[in-house]
């Protein structure tokens, strides 16, 4: 089987190692040649110098880029993927975009013949890394029962949410669900260090009862040292958020908590923490 993957970012580069590895024939873009021919040394697999070089004669096309007009540019334009796509091969998004542009992206493939599935992923920088991504996938079922094993070289679990920018759709909960976690560890800390209480042994005791989440057991004790240097960042999750509050207008739906913490995020940034990753709330109380 012939795939390509476009966009070797921080995610990108090592998932598109993994289907390497895995042997499959693998094709690369990148903006930054740079990253490409990294990429190749590391992998030895193939680069092309546009996405629609990449995409030509595979069956599958996997693609992890920044933002909605990112993946509009690499995806629609002149050069871009679905250009060089053939008919009947899928795209595989991995971005965390909106689900509109989900669905605008599969309409125009469908008139060319070709399959789309938006497909998100949680899991970070490490979980990319270590090939144990959790997918959120959007699209038709007997195209995902195609994709679905190619995945697995990157993804422990993935899930057919249900029609085309589901997957997104689900991303945004799990950013929603996200963020109030950390905002919730960030406010218990900083009340454990002004009680004087021994944070370690709190956090090894807690973590085992009902407050216990992956945040506790993963960044408690670094949230307490003020270490912020872990992947996902401010500006990253700032941009989901958004996402989510559009949607979330269109549903209906409260998201005044989130609200609230996007605000928190906002003064992050503007003290210069763009780069922190998201479990840096704590250092907002240290004012
Ligand atoms: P990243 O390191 O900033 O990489 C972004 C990639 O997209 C780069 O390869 C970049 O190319 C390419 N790109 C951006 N705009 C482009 C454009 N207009 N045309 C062509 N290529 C373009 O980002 P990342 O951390 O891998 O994240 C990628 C996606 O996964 C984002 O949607 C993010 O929200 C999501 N995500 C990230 C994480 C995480 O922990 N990092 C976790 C879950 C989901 P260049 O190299 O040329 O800049």
């Amino acid at each position: 089987m012939k795939v390509a993957f476009i966009g070797l970012g921080v995610m990108g580069y090592p998932m598109a190692g993994h289907l390497q590895k895995a042997g499959y024939d693998v094709c690369v873009y990148n903006r930054t040649t740079e990253k490409a021919k990294k990429w190749q040394a590391e992998f030895s697999g193939a680069f092309a110098q546009t996405p629609a070089e990449a995409a030509n004669d595979c069956d599958i096309v996997f693609c992890c880029v920044g933002n909605d007009d990112d993946l509009k540019q690499v995806v629609l334009g002149e050069q871009g993927i679905l250009a060089g796509m053939p008919s009947g091969s899928i795209l595989v998004d991995h971005t965390t975009a909106s689900a509109e542009i989900a669905v605008e992206l599969a309409a125009i493939a469908e008139k060319n013949g070709q399959y789309f599935l938006d497909a998100p992923v949680s899991g970070g920088q490490a979980g990319a890394e270590n090939g144990i991504l959790t997918v959120m996938v959007g699209g038709d079922e007997a195209v995902f029962a195609k994709v679905e094993p190619v995945m697995a070289t990157f993804a422990r679990f993935s899930q057919l949410m249900g029609p085309v920018g589901s997957g997104q759709l689900a991303k945004m909960v799990n950013q929603i669900c996200f963020v109030n976690t950390v905002q919730g560890l960030a406010e218990g800390l900083n009340f454990a260090k002004k009680a004087g209480l021994d944070t370690d042994k709190l956090l090894d005791t807690i973590g085992k009862g009902a407050a216990g989440s992956w945040q506790m057991d993963n960044r408690g004790k670094t949230m307490c040292a003020n270490e912020f240097d872990f992947g996902f960042a401010v500006d990253w999750v700032r941009k989901d958020l958004a996402i989510a509050f559009n949607e979330a207008e269109k549903l209906g739906a409260d998201l005044t908590a989130t609200k609230q913490i996007d605000g928190y995020y906002q003064e992050i940034q503007e003290a210069g923490g763009n780069r922190w990753d998201t479990s840096s709330l704590i250092s907002r109380f240290k004012k």
